[in-house]
């Protein structure tokens, strides 16, 4: 693998947002990875970069994004095998091409199967974890291990697994059923997300965690507090989606981060909850994380 130097991370976001890292790397094989991982210590992983902000400063740290090998999928009778690199849309697609039950939750959730079991995504009931039966991650060392769901401790939106690991892949469960009701599942989980949320404007979707009950969701304490529409520079806050901040064209991470530190303090002032960052910030300074209550 050959490392590229000073590369621009907003080419590698949904966002468009994001200044350099100093060495970029594409591993397309296990090997290539462990070589990669040994070279340099600590380095940052990327997938399709749907729910990463990089700051406008950028990363220290060398940013890998897998590629190759990594994008395999395969159909078994009763379980899909896909790499870190394939796409969650396509493992979607897969299923219900396929007639397998239980798979609608991943419908128009961008990303890759890596981003996918690291942020455990899905919807809010269901995560990939609960249809995972093993998992693959490289750690530093360039050893493989492979974890259950008893491993990750899957909760919403996280896994216990060490940031430092590498996801490489994983077998999910994947039950044959009705072909014409799983159909009819996806495209309806589809046409919801589509009318309700935003995927004409780059964004990392929903930017804050759902604070539970008795608050309700993120949207609506966002609505609450006024910020529903907001708009710093070239970013806003939707009018359609209160949870979602999207790049009108030229917005800058500061612009993000700003309309987070805001609603934040507002949301706090107003409603006393601390809220939570679903979405992951890149290169921030200690004080500006601790304003959007992020966590690196
Ligand atoms: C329009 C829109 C709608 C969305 N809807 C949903 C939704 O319904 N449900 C939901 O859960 N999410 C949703 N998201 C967020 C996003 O789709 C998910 O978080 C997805 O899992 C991101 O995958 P990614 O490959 O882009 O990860 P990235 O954004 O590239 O990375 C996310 C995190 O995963 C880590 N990571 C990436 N690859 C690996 C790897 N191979 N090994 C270890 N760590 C890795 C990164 O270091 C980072 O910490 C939405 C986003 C958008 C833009």
């Amino acid at each position: 693998m050959r490392w590229e130097t000073d590369v621009a991370l907003a080419e590698h976001t949904r966002y468009r947002i994001g200044g350099l890292t100093p060495r970029f790397g594409r591993p397309e094989t296990r090997s290539a990875l462990a070589n990669a991982l040994k070279d340099s210590h600590p380095v940052r992983v990327l997938g399709w970069g749907a729910n990463v902000l990089v700051s406008d400063a950028g990363v220290n740290e060398p940013v890998l994004v897998l590629g190759g090998e990594f994008a395999h999928m395969e159909l078994g009778d009763h379980w899909i095998e896909a790499g870190a690199a394939a796409g969650l849309p396509t493992l979607a697609g897969e299923a219900r091409r396929s007639g397998r039950a239980d798979w609608s939750f991943l419908e128009a959730v961008p990303g890759s199967v890596g981003g996918g079991l690291r942020m455990n995504a899905g919807s809010t009931d269901t995560g990939l974890w609960n249809r995972v039966r093993w998992a693959e991650a490289m750690t530093p060392e360039g050893e493989v291990v492979r974890l259950t769901p008893q491993d990750a401790h899957p909760t919403y939106r996280n896994v216990t697994v060490a940031d430092s690991w590498v996801f490489l892949g994983a077998r999910f469960d994947a039950v044959p059923g009705d072909a014409a009701r799983i159909d009819k599942q996806h495209l309806e989980r589809r046409r919801m997300k589509v009318e309700t949320q935003v995927y004409d404007l780059p964004s990392c979707g929903s930017t804050w965690k759902n604070p539970g009950e008795p608050w309700g969701s993120a949207w609506s304490i966002v609505d609450r507090v006024g910020m529903r529409g907001a708009r710093r520079g070239g970013a806003q806050i939707t009018e359609r989606h209160a949870n979602f901040i999207a790049n009108l064209g030229d917005a800058t991470a500061s612009d993000v981060w700003w309309l987070m530190a805001e609603t934040r303090r507002r949301v706090k002032d107003q409603i006393g909850v601390d809220l939570e960052p679903e979405i992951r910030l890149w290169g921030f300074a200690p004080d500006e994380l601790a304003a959007v209550g992020g966590d690196e």
